[in-house]
């Protein structure tokens, strides 16, 4: 498996009884398969640790601005959201399969800024509302045009906030 952001082999780390994948010796960052980061972003959860520190080449360089796409799903592009309310940590999550990537330092910040479940939820779910009605908005403009994107949407939805799927009898409704 390539890594997203710098194209290096990603190895696997075990961090408790999980084994997540990581760019050491590249850009040091790290995936996470769908709900596997959950058990590592609060600070008390120790087997994050492990993960705090993974030796990079200081000499990689990443390009942030670049969308990636996503390590697992082939060529899906992954979409960029803040982690929680207070968050200036910006992750790239996969609608395909809902893994998360995140860079060097990541961890650690979202380790850092504690927030409960509900508060993130809450953040997710106001992000994509506000992105899920500008790409709806524009759907309707353009027609079938976004649709694809707007399929994408509905899907990373279901990963984040699955009290809040979208009704209706649309082919691209979430149920
Ligand atoms: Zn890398
Ligand atoms: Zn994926």
């Amino acid at each position: 498996m390539k890594c997203p952001a710098c194209a290096h082999e990603l190895r696997p780390m075990e961090a408790g009884s999980v084994v997540v994948d990581v760019c050491e010796g590249g850009c040091g960052g790290i995936w996470f398969d769908h709900f596997e980061l959950r058990k590592f972003d609060e600070p008390h959860e120790a087997e994050g640790e492990a993960l705090l520190d993974v030796a990079r080449d200081p000499s990689v360089f990443v390009d942030y601005s670049v969308r990636r796409t996503c390590p697992v799903c082939d060529g899906v592009v992954m979409m960029r959201h803040p982690f929680s309310p207070q968050d200036n940590v910006i992750v790239d999550e996969c609608p395909g399969c809902g893994g998360i990537w995140l860079d060097a330092g990541e961890l650690a910040a979202i380790r850092t800024n504690f927030s409960s479940d509900e508060q993130r939820a809450e953040a997710a779910k106001a992000w994509l509302t506000k992105t899920l009605d500008a790409h709806l908005t524009r759907a309707r403009r353009e027609d079938r045009q976004n649709q694809a994107d707007t399929e994408k949407i509905a899907h990373l939805l279901r990963f984040l906030c699955p009290s809040y799927w979208i009704p209706g009898k649309q082919d691209w409704a979430a149920y």
